[in-house]
């Protein structure tokens, strides 16, 4: 059984899409801590972030720094948070969480809710600034 984030890159489940390439996918949280938060997964479909190749980890890395410079111009924050949970869905993902203090990055908190037209003008703001 795939997991649910191969299926939103294989495009069997709606997502609103920020960046893909060859070995990685960007798109917004469906249940953002913050407006813009993004997950960055690899296409390759490993659980665990620590057993992903050092070569294609460093390059996620560097993929989520794009994302991340991106998201920024549209949402303006101190800083682009960086966390990796993972306890809920077994396919690595980087979170990514504009923030402004410590507590815009605490995954307790209740979580906002957008519409879909603001879900698709966020991921196509982002997008343009890529
Ligand atoms: P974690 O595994 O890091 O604890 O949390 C998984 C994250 O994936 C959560 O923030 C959750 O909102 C997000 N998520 C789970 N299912 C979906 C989905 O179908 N679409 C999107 N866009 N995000 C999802």
């Amino acid at each position: 059984m795939s997991t649910i984030f191969t299926k939103i890159i294989n495009g069997d489940v709606p997502s609103y899409k920020i960046a893909e390439d060859e070995n990685y996918f960007a798109f917004l949280d469906i249940n953002p801590l913050a407006k813009g938060h993004t997950l960055v997964i690899p296409k390759k479909e490993i659980n665990y972030i620590f057993d992903i190749d050092d070569k294609l980890l460093g390059g996620m890395l560097v993929f989520a720094k794009k994302v991340a410079r991106a998201v920024e111009q549209v949402v303006p924050c101190k800083r682009m948070g960086i966390t990796v949970l993972g306890l809920e869905v077994p396919h690595a993902h980087i979170h990514l969480v504009p923030i402004n203090t410590i507590f815009d990055i605490d995954f307790s908190k209740e979580k906002l809710k957008f519409t879909t037209g603001e879900f698709e003008k966020l991921a196509a703001d982002i997008r343009a600034h890529l």
